[in-house]
């Protein structure tokens, strides 16, 4: 995904300087070739920025606004206090999916991006700086330790949980899709593939003493603009962060112990030496099998991954149960053309690409593309990894169980009032799960699935091999 913040940190193994993409696990020593691996204990990953300013460089700017505002801070005479704060943002970034369908007006629509945010997770200091702004794109950060930071300044607590964090995300990046539609009454946000993780951005709280009694006012530690103030001296009585260090570690095969790749966003890692795919799930490695799907086309083959699900869906609401392919193929639109040839016994399967990419309307495009013809592709079992063209997977299995609503509402592609009464109450049962390797012809600037007869730019899904 685009628009990383780098991270800079030293080599635990040669002391040199790194730098990495924010929100990625693993990297590589650029000096001693060490792959690394963050820890987290299983908790958010958290960065800051420290404050760049040094006291003088403060009093000059609060010369320079009482210079440049006289009206507003002519008054102040004395700075009493210099105070560094760290205030904690959520930064969120993903792909959004907004459903929403309208009987009246015959219309489903399935809008698609990829998104990214900040807000603020402490909402009881310095509130009216509600999120950062796009500048924070070339910030570099750090890896957060709450004993150093504690020595430099007031780390402010979280106030907004994760959960409070991920609804308020959904509400700000569906907004616009909502105005678009606002009375129907099929509307849903999807957040898929999201990275979420804390920054903490510097502040420089100053008190003044003046004509009319204290004041305070806050500059940004990075740039040294004034942000804001408020009347009085704010003695700041924030809660203690609770304790937090990201280790770093060598990142090697659980099996052999040799190095593994580090990929920056990639949640699998393949050994070369011993042949094993491994899952990074928290701070532990999942050992995963590989299934193929036999190349249809005769040229050079690549293969994408996919979250492929057995799924049964119900509506309560209006008696709808489907299993099988003939119960999909009497509801979907142009279904019983579709799906003529396939045996309606067969339980029904969607195909969701495990990747996040730039273009969330091309994964959207291509999982409904597979997932509307049903078809019975062959599977080889456990091949040899033929690893040179094999992309790797960034859509952790949870988050792609989140894509099968707006996946099935993509496939059906109704929008009379039968099908918004579906589409309303409409619950996924996912019976069997599975990660597969989906292969497609490469024709140079597109790929071609011959199975499905489709073809795509291999740019819009920021193809990579492993
Ligand atoms: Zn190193
Ligand atoms: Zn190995």
């Amino acid at each position: 995904m685009r628009n990383p913040l780098l991270v800079s940190t030293k080599c635990r193994e040669c002391g040199a300087p790194i730098r990495y993409p924010e929100g990625a696990y693993t990297f590589r020593c650029g000096f001693c070739s060490s792959a690394l691996r963050t820890s987290t204990e299983g908790r958010e990953l958290k960065y800051i920025i420290p404050v760049r300013l040094s006291r003088k460089d403060v009093l000059l700017s609060v010369k320079r606004l009482i210079t440049t505002n006289r009206n507003e801070y002519g008054g102040l005479k004395k700075v009493r206090h210099i105070r560094n704060i760290y205030k904690p943002f959520w930064y969120f970034k993903g792909m959004v999916y907004s459903a929403w369908a309208e009987a009246g007006k015959n219309k489903a629509e399935l809008l698609s991006k990829l998104w990214f945010h900040t807000f603020q997770a402490n909402t009881e200091h310095i509130p009216w700086l509600f999120s950062l702004g796009i500048s924070s794109e070339v910030l570099t950060l750090e890896p957060y330790d709450s004993d150093r930071f504690r020595e430099e300044g007031t780390v402010l607590p979280v106030t907004l949980n994760r959960e409070e964090a991920e609804e308020q995300a959904l509400l700000i990046a569906g907004r616009s899709a909502r105005i678009a539609a606002p009375n129907a009454p099929y509307f849903r946000n999807f957040l898929i593939g999201e990275r979420f993780f804390l920054l903490y951005y510097p502040l420089v709280q100053v008190v003044c003493s003046g004509e009319a009694g204290l004041q305070t006012l806050y500059f940004d530690g990075v740039t040294a603009k004034c942000v804001g103030g408020e009347e009085g001296g704010n003695a700041l009585t924030a809660g203690q962060e609770e304790n937090y260090h990201i280790k770093f570690l060598v990142h090697r095969c659980k099996n052999c112990g040799h190095d593994l790749q580090s990929a920056d966003f990639d949640l699998f890692y393949y050994c070369r030496h011993c042949f094993r795919l491994w899952e990074l799930k928290g701070d532990d490695y999942i050992s995963r099998k590989v299934r193929i799907i036999e190349p249809s086309g005769k040229g050079k083959t690549f293969y994408i991954p996919f979250w492929r699900f057995a799924v049964e869906i119900d509506s309560p609401g209006t008696g709808n149960h489907f299993a099988t392919v003939g119960d999909l193929s009497r509801f979907m639109k142009m279904g019983r053309h579709l799906l003529r040839n396939e045996n309606p016994d067969r339980p029904l399967k969607f195909y969701i690409p495990a990747v996040v990419a730039r273009n969330a309307r091309a994964v959207m495009k291509l999982a409904t593309r597979l997932s509307m013809f049903q078809k019975d592709v062959p599977l080889s079992g456990f091949s040899e990894f033929p690893y040179e063209n094999i992309l790797n997977v960034s859509l952790p299995e949870q988050e792609a169980v989140e894509m099968l609503e707006p996946l099935v509402f993509s496939v059906i592609g109704r929008a009379d009032p039968q099908a918004v009464s579906f589409y309303k109450d409409f619950q996924i049962k996912t019976i069997a799960r599975e990660l597969i390797w989906y292969p497609f012809e490469d024709k140079g600037a597109m790929l071609a699935d011959h199975y499905h007869d489709y073809y795509f730019p291999r740019k819009s899904l920021d193809i990579r091999a492993f």
